[in-house]
C-alpha cells in the first residue's frame, strides 16, 4: 500500500526554535513559548542527510536560525560541500559582510509582512524595516559581484492593514529580485497577554477578494510566484489556483525542491468529502527534525517520534509514521492533514497514482 515506501527529496533540520524578535502574531509571543537550540552539530547533520541520501536541506522551522552562534560557518561549510540550503531569516540584525557572502550563496526566505515602515515596527515589536531592507540589498549587491544564481522568497502575514499596501510590497519585492511570496492568513490570538491580534484578519475585510484578485494580477505582471496559505473561506481564488497546478505539484514537495519556480496556490478547503484526501506527498518524502529533536513529516504535523542514538531511517519508518501514510491513502486520515490548507484535497486514486510515478521516478 506503499505505507512503508519512503524517499527523501528534503531534510528540514531546525537549527534553533530561539528567536530575536516577537512579533504579534508568532507562537514566540506567547508566554510560556520556550524555544532552544538544537543539539545537532555540523557532522550529525551531515550523517542525517546522509542515511537519507538527500542533500538539499532547509535549516529552518519556527525559530530564526541566524541567533545560533555557529550557523554561519556551518552553511558555509554544508554549501562548500555540495549541500543545497535554504534558510528562513527576519533579516532584522546587523549581519558582518562574512555573514553576508554566506546568506547570499542560500536559498533565501525572508520574512516580510509590509513595507510601511511604522507598520512594520508595530507588528514587528520594534524591529526596523530599513535594516532589513538593506541586509537585502547588501546580498544582492554580493550575489552580483559574484554572478551568484540565488533568489528571494518572502513570506508575508496577511492582516487589514498589510492589505492595503500590498501592491507597494509587491512593487519594493520585484525591485529587490523576489521570485515567490508565500502569503499567509493572520492566526487571531485572543485574550493572551503578549500575543495581542489587533488587526482585523482578512476574511473580516470587506471586500477582500476583490482586493487580492488585484494582487494576483500584479504578482503575475511581475512574473513573481505565489501561494495564499489559510483563507478557505476565498474560494473563488482557490479555483483559479487549483486550474494551474499540474500533477507535478503533488503536495509542493516538487515546488520546494525548486522553491523559486513561479508557482501559484491559494489555499484548499479544510473539509474532506467521503473517498477523499490531501495531494501530499510529504510523508513519503520529507523528514522534519525539531530542535528538541522530535521528528515529523512535514512542519505542520506533530512529530512521529523523537530522534534516538541519530537513527533518522529508523525515526521516518516507525510504526507512527507509517500510521500517517497509510492514513493518507485511506479513509482514516491523520487530523492534521484533514484541516491542513496547503495540500488540494483529491480522490484517493489520485494520491496513489502521483505516489506511484514518484516512487517509479525514485527507484
Ligand atoms: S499536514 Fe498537510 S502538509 Fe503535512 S502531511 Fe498532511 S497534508 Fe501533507
Amino acid at each position: 500500500m506503499g505505507n512503508s515506501f519512503f524517499k527523501a527529496r528534503l531534510l528540514t533540520i531546525e537549527l534553533t526554535s530561539l528567536c530575536n524578535l516577537k512579533c504579534t502574531y508568532c507562537s514566540v509571543s506567547h508566554p510560556d513559548y520556550r524555544g532552544q537550540n538544537s543539539p545537532l552539530t555540523e557532522t550529525d547533520i551531515i550523517e542525517l542527510s546522509e542515511q537519507l541520501k538527500c542533500k538539499n536541506i532547509q535549516l529552518h522551522l519556527h525559530g530564526e536560525s541566524t541567533v545560533r552562534s555557529d550557523w554561519a560557518e556551518l552553511c558555509r561549510s554544508l554549501t562548500s560541500k555540495g549541500f543545497e540550503i535554504s534558510l528562513l531569516s527576519n533579516l532584522s540584525k546587523h549581519f558582518t559582510d562574512f555573514e553576508i557572502s554566506v546568506l547570499a550563496q542560500l536559498d533565501l526566505w525572508v520574512s516580510i509582512d509590509t513595507v510601511e515602515n511604522d507598520r512594520f515596527k508595530e507588528i514587528r515589536r520594534g524591529s526596523e524595516l530599513g535594516e532589513v531592507l538593506t541586509n537585502m540589498l547588501r546580498i544582492n549587491a554580493y550575489r552580483r559581484k559574484l554572478n551568484i544564481q540565488r533568489q528571494y522568497k518572502w513570506n508575508s502575514v496577511l492582516c487589514q492593514e498589510t492589505i492595503s499596501r500590498l501592491p507597494q510590497l509587491i512593487e519594493v519585492a520585484s525591485e529587490l529580485n523576489v521570485r515567490f511570496v508565500s502569503f499567509c492568513n493572520l492566526t487571531e490570538i485572543k485574550g493572551l497577554e503578549g500575543a495581542t491580534s489587533i488587526w482585523k484578519a482578512p476574511d473580516q475585510i470587506p471586500g477582500v477578494l476583490e482586493k487580492l484578485k488585484n494582487i494576483v494580477q500584479l504578482l503575475e505582471h511581475y512574473k513573481i510566484g505565489y501561494e495564499f496559505q489559510g483563507l478557505p473561506e476565498l474560494r473563488e481564488l482557490q479555483t483559479l489556483s487549483i486550474r494551474s497546478l499540474d500533477r507535478n505539484t503533488a503536495g509542493g514537495a516538487a515546488r520546494r525542491s525548486h522553491p523559486f519556480q513561479v508557482t501559484q496556490a491559494i489555499s484548499y478547503p479544510q473539509e474532506l468529502n467521503p473517498g477523499q484526501t490531501r495531494l501530499c506527498l510529504d510523508p513519503w518524502s520529507r523528514a522534519v527534525v525539531h530542535a528538541d529533536l522530535g521528528v515529523a513529516l512535514c512542519e505542520r504535523m506533530p512529530p512521529v517520534t523523537k530522534l534516538s542514538g541519530r537513527d533518522l531511517k529508523q525515526a521516518v519508518s516507525c510504526h507512527e509514521a507509517e500510521h500517517y501514510r497509510l492514513g493518507l491513502l485511506s479513509e482514516s486520515i491523520p487530523e492534521a492533514c484533514r484541516s491542513c490548507s496547503k495540500r488540494p484535497a483529491v480522490e484517493r486514486h489520485q494520491l496513489l497514482e502521483s505516489l506511484n510515478d514518484y516512487k517509479n521516478n525514485a527507484c
